[in-house]
């Protein structure tokens, strides 16, 4: 691939980096997808943004899909048109679970350092939520923080403030904004300087429309605004979901979840449950469900006071879906591992104290 210096200095701006410095062949370009729809993509390349299709081989090996901030190689197809030949290999990705009956993972942003969970001071406030947030993003490699929107609202924010951050431990920052005051936006901005890519995530109505605008200083996303889904829980709708925040990083738009099912991969030590993890350890039958079984660990830990028996319900349940995915995800298991390895220098960045 040619290397001119305003062709780097472009592919920087795009989150291009080093790491992603594949063999492109000759004849194709690296671009960065914007936006998802059903057939095409929307992508960015060195000379500007171009509608793409798709060659199908590029998504024969893409977990879960191609996904806004996917890496491609792209050719020309005519004019302006181009097509996608392949999916790069992703540095970090975040998976859900499909909607629908068959267990399928959904890519919904990929090659992201860093995903804000979106959560809303006001009615809609919940912890248990926030917690597959997590297990979700650390499963795929990212770091996570946790935004809690909509301060204006809340009637006892240092309440809500110490619930996140007691859920949170001491590796996810938890922030505090408003998009209606502007309370906290440029702590959110200083967290995702140039050359990162980051992604919101959340329900919908907790105010990432609100505040994706407020930070671009437009009105680029609609707000209160419920968005066309098809059957497969992809949006229909034709907006542009990457964008560039005036001198910081790139953000990704997600769309609004009901509730997140983590697609999580083999055997996943959960992100925010290893006391859990731990005590289950301890019990006496190695498939003890922690239900009625003597010498459970986990109930013990929940007697003993160590664990919320809220808490030990939600990991049950992430791990009775987890056990439903398990045939469909072996399937996957190969790629998993490759990323696992790709992951390692972002999992460092995750790793670093919280108040840097
Ligand atoms: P999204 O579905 O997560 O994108 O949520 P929206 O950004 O569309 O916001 C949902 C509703 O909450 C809208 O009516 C917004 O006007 C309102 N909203 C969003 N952010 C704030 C905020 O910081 N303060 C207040 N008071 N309302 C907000
Ligand atoms: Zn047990």
């Amino acid at each position: 691939m040619p290397c001119s210096p305003a062709l780097n200095a472009t592919l920087a701006r795009l989150g291009w980096s080093e790491a992603l410095a594949a063999d492109i062949p000759t004849g194709l370009s690296p671009a960065r997808v914007a936006s998802v729809y059903a057939a095409r993509v929307d992508v960015w390349t060195v000379e500007g943004p171009r509608l793409a299709s798709l060659r199908s081989r590029a998504l024969r090996d893409t977990e879960g899909g191609i996904a806004v901030g996917d890496w491609v190689t792209v050719g020309s197809a005519g004019g302006d048109e181009v097509v996608v030949e392949a999916v790069l290999p992703r540095r970090t990705v975040f998976l859900r679970q499909a909607a629908g009956e068959r267990a399928e993972p959904q890519a919904i942003a990929a090659n992201i350092d860093r995903v804000f969970v979106v959560t809303a001071a006001d009615s809609d406030f919940n912890v248990r939520r926030m917690e597959r947030y997590l297990v979700a993003i650390a499963a795929g490699g990212a770091s996570a923080e946790i935004v809690l929107t909509k301060s204006d609202l809340a009637a006892d924010l240092p309440a809500l403030v110490a619930q996140l951050e007691a859920l949170a431990g001491m590796e996810t920052r938890v922030l505090v904004t408003s998009a209606k005051t502007g309370d906290g936006l440029p702590e959110l901005v200083a967290r995702m300087p140039e050359g990162i890519t980051a992604a919101v995530v959340g329900s919908s109505g907790v105010g990432k429309s609100a505040l994706v605008n407020r930070l671009l200083g437009r009105e680029a996303q609609l707000v209160g605004e419920v968005r066309a889904y098809d059957g497969r829980g992809r949006h229909t709708t034709t907006k542009r979901e990457l964008f560039e925040l005036p001198g910081a990083g790139l953000l990704i738009d997600t769309p609004g979840m009901r509730e997140l099912k983590p697609w999580l991969p083999d055997a996943p030590s959960m992100e925010g449950f290893e006391d859990i993890e731990a005590l289950a350890g301890t019990c006496r039958y190695r498939d003890c469900t922690h239900d009625r079984e003597p010498g459970c660990g986990v109930r013990l830990g929940v007697e003993r006071g160590e664990v919320e028996p809220e808490r030990m319900a939600s990991w049950k349940k992430l791990v009775a879906e987890q056990a439903e995915r398990a045939p469909r995800q072996a399937t996957f298991a190969a790629h998993t591992q490759k990323r696992a390895t790709r992951s390692l220098e972002s999992t460092a960045l995750r790793r670093k104290p919280r108040r840097d």
